[in-house]
C-alpha cells in the first residue's frame, strides 16, 4: 500500500507534521508514506489562467497515483485551517484526485479536545460531490494536550495511544483493501467472462478536436458513421494548437517538385516514399480540398495575392521558407480568406462538425486515457474515457482515430524525447502527450520525435513567465531586441546565436543545414543604457518587458543576479563590443551595422524562454492513416492524423502541420469508418452498453437554437462569426426609447484565458455607453470583434423592426 500523508497547515512548526511523521515511520512495514506539504500551494483562486498551479498539479498526480490519503488536520477557531481548505477547494475545482479515494483522518491539538470540530467538518467537506472521497467512517484519532504527546524523537509517548492508533491504522487498511476490491469486481474493464464492460458505442471514437480530429470525425461521419469526438479541454479551449495558429495551409502546384523539395527538407530523415506520396499529393490538391470539403468557393492563394515583400510580415520567407531547394518554386500558401491568425480555418473545420451534429457527439473535459485492446489480436475495440467523475468504456465498432496533438505541455517528454531543459507553451496547453503514452500502451512505433519547430524573436525566444502560463507569441521581429547594444545570453553569461537571424521556423542555419538553437535553462538578453532608453521609446509587444527587466550597475552584480559566471559575462561584453567597433562579428556572422558598443552601465537582463510551436513525429502511421506496430504491422483498428505522429521532420516549411491535418484526418476518418469483419477474442456480442450510465452521454454541443431561447419584450437575439471560436450569440434588452440595457452572451467558445476579459468587459461597456462600437481588449480582438458584430446584428432587428 501506498499512501500520502497531507500536512493540513502551512505554519512552519507543526505537531500535525510530527504526528504524519510517527505514522510514517510506525507503519513503514504495512504501507509507504509520502508526507507531504501545502505550504508552496497558492490561495485557492478560480481566475487563474487555464491550468491550476504546479504545486496543485503536483500533489494531485500524487494522490492519484496512492492507494489513499491520511490527513493530518489542526483545528482554527473550532474549524479546519484556511489552507487546508483552499488545497481542498483546488482538489475540487478542475481536476478531482480525491474522488473515490480512501482517506483517513487525524488530529493533534494543544487542547484535549484533539481536533474533534475540526475533524468533523473535514468530514463534510470530504463528503461533497465536488469532492466525494471515501472517509474512514468511526476511528477518530484525536491527539489532545498535543505539547505532552510526543518524546524529543516525535515518538508518541503513551503506549495506549498508540495502540489505539494502530487500531484505527489496521481499519484504515481494510477499509482501503475493501474499497479496492468492489471497485474492481463493480467498475472494472472486464466482465468476469473476459469480456468488456461498455458504458457506450459509436462506430468511431475521435480522441482530440483540433483540426485533425475535426476532419476525421468529419469524414468519418460522411461515410455514415456514427462519431464521438472527445477533447482533453472543456468548451472554449478546444482546438488545441489549431486554434491559435496562423491558418495558413501549404500548397504545391507541381507533384515532383514538391516531393524533390520534401526530399530536401526532410533529409536525411528518409520517409516512407508510400505516404510521402499521399502527403504531396493532398498539398497538390489543396486548392481542390478547401473548394470542395470546405466549402471556400475562392481560396486565397499567398504566392498570387501577395507577394509583397512589406505585407504581413510574417508570411514573408514562408512560402516558400527554403527558397535555395530544388522545387521551391511550386510552393504557395493557402487560407480561407485574406487573413491570418483569426482561426478562420478553424471556425470552418469546427462547423463541419456542428454542422453534423447529429451523427457526431462531442465530449469536452473528456481525456482519453487508455486505448482498449483485444489481447490476442491487438486490435483496439474501444477507449476508456474520463467522464467527469467516471472513466467510462466506449466501443469503438470500426475503429480509433488518435488526433491528441503533439506533447508541448509535458517537460518529461520535451527533456525525454527532444533531449532539452524546456520549451514554452505558446499554443494550447492542453496538449501534454496523452496520445503518446496511449500509443505506447498499444505498442506503436515512433519516428523523428526530436523534431518541433519554434518561432518568436530573435528566432525563437518568447519571455519567461509562470509554468501554467502560456508563452506570448512575438510575432513580428522586435528589432530594438536584435539591433544596439543588445544580445541573448545563454546560462553562463555567453553568446551563443546570432541575434539577427531570420530564422525559419526557430531553426537557425548552421554548419550547412537549419536546425532548433541549443535550448538553455535560463537564457537573457543582455543590454546596457542606452538600449533600455530605446526599447522604452515605443509600444511595448509584450507590455510586462519592463516589469521582468533586471538591472546592475555593474556587469558582475548583473551576472549574480541571473546565476551567470560574472568573468564570461564581462568577456562577452568585451568581446561584443570589439567586434562592434571593428564591424565584424566573426563567430556568429551578425551584420555589424546591428552591433552598438556597450556603455558603462547601469546594466540589464530580461529573462528570455525558447518558444514552442508544436513537436513533430510521434507515433508513426502508414499512407492508409494506421498506426504502425513496432513489428511494423498496422495496430488493427487505430487510426491517427495531424501532429499527433506528424510527418515532418527536419526541416519544415510553414503550412506543412494543418496540411497534414487536412490530408490525413480525411483519410483516417474514412478509413476508420469502415465496417471491420475480423473476429475478436474477447466476448462483444454485447456492443450495446452493458454497464448502468451513470454519467453524462449526451453531446456537449451547444445546441442554443433561436426557437428554444425565450425573449421579452424589447428584447433582440444576435449572432456572430467573427470570433474565434465560432459563433457567438447574444440576447439584448433594450428600454423604450431603445438604449441598450443588457447584453447576455448566451452561446461562446472562445478561448478561456485571453478572451475572458473582453467577455466580461465589451458587454458592460456597450450598455455604459449605449453603443455596440467600444474598444477592443487588447489581445482578445477576434473576440471583441464577434461580440461587436454581435449585437450589431442584433440592434439591427430593431432597426429592420421599424
Ligand atoms: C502559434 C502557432 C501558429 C501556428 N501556425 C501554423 C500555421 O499557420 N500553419 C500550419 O500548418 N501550422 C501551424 N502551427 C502548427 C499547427 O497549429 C498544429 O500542428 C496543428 O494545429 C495541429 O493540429 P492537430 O489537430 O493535430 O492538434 P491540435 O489542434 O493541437 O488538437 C489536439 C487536441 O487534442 C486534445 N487532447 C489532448 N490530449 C487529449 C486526450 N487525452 N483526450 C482527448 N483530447 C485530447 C487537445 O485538447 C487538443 O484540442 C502553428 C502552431 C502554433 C502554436
Amino acid at each position: 500500500m501506498h499512501f500520502i500523508a497531507i500536512v493540513g497547515t502551512n505554519a512552519k512548526f507543526s505537531y500535525n507534521r510530527i504526528l504524519l511523521r510517527f505514522i510514517k515511520n510506525h507503519f513503514s512495514d504495512k504501507a509507504t508514506i509520502e508526507v507531504c506539504e501545502i505550504k508552496d500551494i497558492p490561495m485557492f483562486n478560480e481566475n487563474v489562467p487555464e491550468t491550476d498551479p504546479k504545486s496543485v498539479q503536483q500533489i494531485t498526480a500524487k494522490i492519484e497515483n496512492s492507494d489513499g490519503v491520511i490527513i493530518g488536520c489542526p483545528e482554527h477557531n473550532h474549524s479546519v485551517p484556511s489552507p487546508l481548505k483552499s488545497v481542498i477547494e483546488w482538489l475540487s475545482y478542475r481536476v478531482h484526485p480525491l474522488n473515490n479515494k480512501p482517506v483517513m483522518i487525524v488530529g493533534a491539538s494543544y487542547h484535549p479536545q484533539g481536533s474533534s470540530r475540526a475533524q468533523l467538518h473535514l468530514r463534510q467537506i470530504l463528503d461533497t460531490p465536488g469532492v466525494n472521497a471515501k472517509v474512514l467512517p468511526g476511528n477518530e484519532f484525536l491527539l489532545g494536550n498535543v505539547k505532552e504527546a510526543f518524546d524529543d524523537n516525535g515518538v508518541i509517548k503513551d503506549q495506549q495511544t498508540i495502540k489505539f492508533l494502530e487500531d484505527c491504522f489496521n481499519e484504515f487498511l481494510t477499509f482501503v483493501e475493501a474499497h479496492q476490491n468492489a471497485l474492481a469486481s463493480n467498475k472494472g474493464t472486464q466482465h468476469e467472462d473476459g469480456g468488456v464492460r461498455w458504458d457506450k458505442a459509436y462506430d468511431v471514437l475521435v480522441l482530440g478536436f483540433g483540426a485533425a480530429g475535426a476532419t476525421a470525425a468529419r469524414f468519418a461521419a460522411d461515410k455514415g458513421a456514427k462519431v464521438l469526438l472527445v477533447d482533453a479541454a472543456p468548451e472554449g479551449h478546444e482546438g488545441g494548437n489549431t486554434r491559435y495558429a496562423g491558418q495558413v495551409v501549404l500548397t504545391g502546384y507541381d507533384y515532383d517538385k514538391m516531393m524533390a523539395y520534401f526530399k530536401q527538407l526532410f533529409g536525411p530523415i528518409e520517409i516512407d516514399e508510400k505516404i510521402l506520396s499521399v502527403y504531396v499529393d493532398g498539398i497538390v490538391h489543396m486548392t481542390e480540398y478547401f473548394q470542395k470539403h470546405l466549402g471556400v468557393e475562392q481560396p486565397v492563394s499567398y504566392n498570387r495575392i501577395h507577394r509583397d515583400p512589406d505585407y504581413q510580415a510574417f508570411a514573408n520567407g514562408l512560402s516558400p521558407e527554403y527558397p535555395e531547394f530544388e522545387g521551391a518554386d511550386t510552393v504557395d500558401l493557402t487560407t480561407v480568406h485574406d487573413g491570418y491568425f483569426d482561426a478562420s480555418l478553424w471556425k470552418n473545420l469546427r462547423k463541419q462538425v456542428t454542422d453534423r451534429g447529429k451523427q457526431i457527439d462531442v465530449w469536452f473535459a473528456s481525456p482519453a486515457k487508455h486505448l482498449i485492446q483485444d489481447p490476442v489480436s491487438k486490435a483496439v475495440l474501444g477507449v476508456q474515457i474520463q467522464r467527469g467523475d467516471s472513466l467510462v468504456n466506449i466501443r469503438a465498432r470500426n475503429g480509433v482515430v488518435l488526433a491528441t496533438g503533439g506533447f508541448e505541455n509535458n517537460q518529461h517528454y520535451i527533456q525525454t524525447f527532444i533531449g532539452v531543459p524546456k520549451l514554452k507553451v505558446i499554443g494550447t496547453l492542453y496538449n501534454k502527450g496523452d496520445g503518446i503514452q496511449m500509443a505506447q500502451e498499444a505498442g506503436a512505433a515512433f519516428w523523428h520525435m526530436k523534431s518541433y519547430e519554434g518561432y518568436g524573436f530573435n528566432t525563437s525566444f518568447t519571455f519567461e513567465n509562470s509554468e501554467e502560463e502560456r508563452g506570448k507569441f512575438i510575432l513580428d521581429p522586435w528589432a530594438d531586441l536584435s539591433h544596439g547594444s543588445i544580445f541573448v545570453a545563454a546560462d553562463d553569461g555567453s553568446r551563443y546565436l546570432r541575434e539577427d537571424e531570420h530564422g525559419r521556423h526557430g531553426h537557425i542555419y548552421e554548419h550547412g543545414s537549419w536546425h532548433n538553437p541549443t535550448v538553455y535553462e535560463h537564457p537573457h538578453l543582455i543590454f546596457d543604457e542606452a538600449q533600455y532608453n530605446k526599447i522604452g521609446k515605443q509600444k511595448l509587444p509584450y507590455p510586462k518587458f519592463f516589469d521582468i527587466t533586471i538591472k546592475a550597475d555593474t556587469l558582475t552584480e548583473l551576472a549574480a543576479k541571473i546565476k551567470a559566471d560574472p568573468v564570461i559575462l564581462e568577456k562577452t561584453v568585451k568581446d561584443f563590443n570589439e567586434a562592434a567597433e571593428k564591424g565584424v562579428d566573426a563567430i556568429f556572422g551578425r551584420s555589424a551595422d546591428s552591433m552598438q558598443p556597450f556603455g558603462n552601465g547601469p546594466f540589464y537582463a530580461t529573462p528570455l524562454a525558447t518558444a514552442m510551436l508544436n513537436t513533430q513525429g510521434g507515433a508513426q502511421r502508414n499512407e492508409k492513416a494506421e498506426v504502425i506496430s513496432a513489428s511494423g504491422a498496422p495496430i488493427p483498428h487505430l487510426y491517427s492524423a495531424g501532429e499527433f505522429g506528424g510527418i515532418n521532420a527536419n526541416q519544415y516549411n510553414g503550412g506543412g502541420n494543418l496540411a497534414e491535418c487536412l490530408i490525413f484526418g480525411k483519410i483516417a476518418g474514412e478509413n476508420a469508418a469502415l465496417p471491420k469483419s475480423d473476429k475478436s477474442s474477447v466476448a462483444l456480442e454485447d456492443d450495446a452498453p452493458t454497464a448502468t450510465a451513470d454519467f453524462a452521454i449526451a453531446s456537449d454541443l451547444q445546441t442554443a437554437s433561436s426557437d428554444e431561447i425565450k425573449l421579452g419584450e424589447n428584447q433582440y437575439l444576435g449572432r456572430s462569426n467573427a470570433g474565434i471560436g465560432g459563433e457567438i450569440l447574444v440576447r439584448i434588452t433594450v428600454d423604450e426609447q431603445q438604449n441598450l440595457r443588457d447584453v447576455e452572451i448566451l452561446k461562446q467558445s472562445e478561448s478561456g484565458d485571453v478572451s475572458a476579459e473582453a467577455l466580461e468587459k465589451i458587454p458592460r461597456e456597450m450598455v455604459t455607453h449605449n453603443t455596440y462600437e467600444v474598444d477592443a481588449v487588447s489581445g482578445a480582438s477576434a473576440t471583441s470583434r464577434g461580440l461587436k458584430a454581435a449585437v450589431k446584428d442584433a440592434l439591427s432587428q430593431i432597426e429592420a423592426k421599424n
